[in-house]
């Protein structure tokens, strides 16, 4: 079986549940760990969701509403996307994951959407107040893109609904990344990296989806890039 190597963090459930209903093994990765010996044996690596990049790390003071991540883990996934890019190794990245995934690949994000681009939409619904699955705004999607070739099947308009919780997105985009979807306001929801096999980072949350499928197509296309290159 194919193990797929997950980032910790604090709400790991539905992460493992996503990578489970496609027939994955999780493995789940945390900062105790030396991030060489993390990827060692994993078939692809995922990055999820948490508070924020620190914004040192992309030459930035931090903001008030700036919330740092665990301590440690910065470092950890930033080590882990080295390791993991020098081996070709498939990455998806998801929320906090294509935030850390850009920086530590060289680009900048938008510390806080709501006073740092002015009528932008409502990008981060709190739970409990509505569900984790609840669909929030339309993204448009790149059709030259992994993400568009991955959700061909769902793709209206192209475009699709996603939920979203964030305050925070991606900026300037990384060095060989390029932007695959965007929603209406201009905020980046998605980038890969296609000089590699399977580099994706989006920024809503697919995996709260488990139950019902909508965005299984992501995770099934990480799981099968991951089994082409186990190692
Ligand atoms: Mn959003």
């Amino acid at each position: 079986m194919t193990v797929i190597g997950i980032a910790a963090c604090r709400k790991l459930e539905d992460y493992r549940q996503a990578i489970l209903h496609v027939g994955g093994e999780p493995r789940i990765l945390d900062t105790s760990m030396a991030a060489a010996a993390a990827v060692e044996g994993i078939g692809g690596l995922m990055l999820t969701g948490g508070d924020d990049v620190a914004p040192a790390l992309y030459g930035e003071t931090a903001l008030p509403s700036v919330v740092g991540a665990e301590a440690g883990r910065d470092e950890f996934e930033s080590a882990l996307i080295a390791a993991a890019r020098a081996r070709n190794l498939p990455i998806f990245a998801i929320c906090r994951g294509v935030q850390i995934l850009n920086v530590a690949c060289g680009g900048t994000l938008v510390q806080d959407i709501p006073s740092q681009i002015p009528g932008a939409l409502a990008h981060s619904l709190s739970v409990p107040q509505h569900l984790p699955y609840e669909l929030a705004h339309e993204i448009w999607i790149e059709k030259e893109s992994l993400l568009a070739t991955l959700l061909r099947e769902r793709i209206v308009d192209d475009g699709c609904e996603v939920n979203s919780r964030h305050h925070q997105a991606v900026k300037a985009v990384a060095p060989g990344f390029v932007v695959s979807a965007t929603a209406p306001d201009g905020v980046i929801e998605a980038i890969e990296d296609p000089k590699m096999r399977f580099c994706l980072g989006v920024q809503w949350h697919p995996e709260n989806f488990f139950r019902t499928g909508e965005f299984r197509a992501l995770f099934e296309g990480f799981l099968e890039a991951s089994q082409i290159l186990k190692s």
